[in-house]
């Protein structure tokens, strides 16, 4: 008997020492997702030579015959050859194939494959439409100038000043907040990533950030250099989330020629191709027509 009371007591404490249930919390109302840029699509890992010479070999020929030759006019002014847009090309295509390679081939095949467009594996006019189209989308300004829309440019108290060693030359660079603290970064990323990019203090260097509506049109009308309409009329540069960056310049050309053998030569630069693999990760994309260019996407313009 004082052996069941003492088990009844002691269950009895149990259950009366048990912590009391605490109330269910209110779940919060779900707030509606802002949509993420596209996710960045890393490299895959360098393939083999071997992996390089499987693909259509006629595909690979006509590719290797075009590199250098073709005559067209992707961005309408007249250029000769693709092998700039090389390294914009082959990360799309995740392929680390030379653009001679049956390799190359193949993998443009495939993403022929995935666009719906007829899979032969050669680059052509059209399928680089395709490309460009699905690059140049990717840029917020540009999606902007297809509705129409010139984006207003922020207040000039909303705008940061780079120390004058990120401008190139010393020149004096506003940005937008957002976007000058994400170039620090990707600037400091890079330099730690490969010494060839650190050895030149020029590399990654801003030549031009922000500039007012007023000050391109007046740039428009001293320098003749208006891009056609778009630069006087609207230009990214008003966003203050476009940046022109040092990438290198071959002999005799300036860091913003768009000279075909300056754009070629940017094109196999270490600073470029650290961008077009890395900037993404960072908040970038490019304008495949000038290697200089990028546009942070981190705010709405
Ligand atoms: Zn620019």
């Amino acid at each position: 008997m004082a052996v069941a009371v003492v088990v009844l007591g002691l269950l009895a404490l149990r259950v009366t020492s048990c912590a009391p249930t605490p109330a269910p919390t209110p779940r919060p109302i779900p707030v509606a997702p802002v949509p993420p840029p596209p996710p960045p699509q890393p490299l895959p890992p360098a393939k083999a030579a071997s992996v390089c010479a499987v693909g259509p070999a006629d595909a690979a020929r006509a590719n290797a015959g075009s590199l250098d030759t073709l005559v067209w006019a992707p961005f309408g002014r007249t250029e000769i050859g693709w092998s700039s847009y090389v390294p914009l090309i082959a990360r799309e295509l995740r392929t680390t194939c030379a653009p001679q390679t049956p390799g190359f081939a193949a993998a443009l095949a495939a993403w022929q494959g995935v666009q719906r467009l007829p899979a032969d594996g050669t680059m052509n006019p059209s399928v680089f439409g395709r490309l460009k189209g699905v690059i140049q989308t990717r840029r917020p300004f540009v999606q902007l100038s297809a509705q129409r829309v010139c984006p207003n440019p922020p207040a000039d108290g909303a705008l940061a000043a780079a120390t004058p060693a990120e401008g190139y030359a010393g020149k004096a660079i506003l940005l937008r907040p957002g976007a000058l603290a994400a170039y620090r970064r990707m600037a400091a990323a890079a330099r730690a990533d490969d010494p060839r990019i650190a050895a030149d203090p020029r590399n990654l260097t801003i030549f031009s950030g922000y500039r007012s509506p007023a000050s391109d049109a007046a740039r428009c009308v001293s320098e003749s250099n208006c891009n056609g309409l778009v630069r006087a009329t609207c230009s990214a540069h008003r966003t203050g989330l476009a940046m022109d960056v040092y990438v290198g310049q071959a002999p005799g050309f300036g860091p913003d020629s768009s000279a075909d053998a300056n754009r070629r030569f940017m094109s196999g630069t270490p600073t470029y191709r650290w961008l077009v693999a890395n900037a993404d990760r960072f908040g970038f994309v490019p304008y495949p027509f000038e290697p200089w260019h990028w546009e942070w996407t981190g705010e709405p313009p």
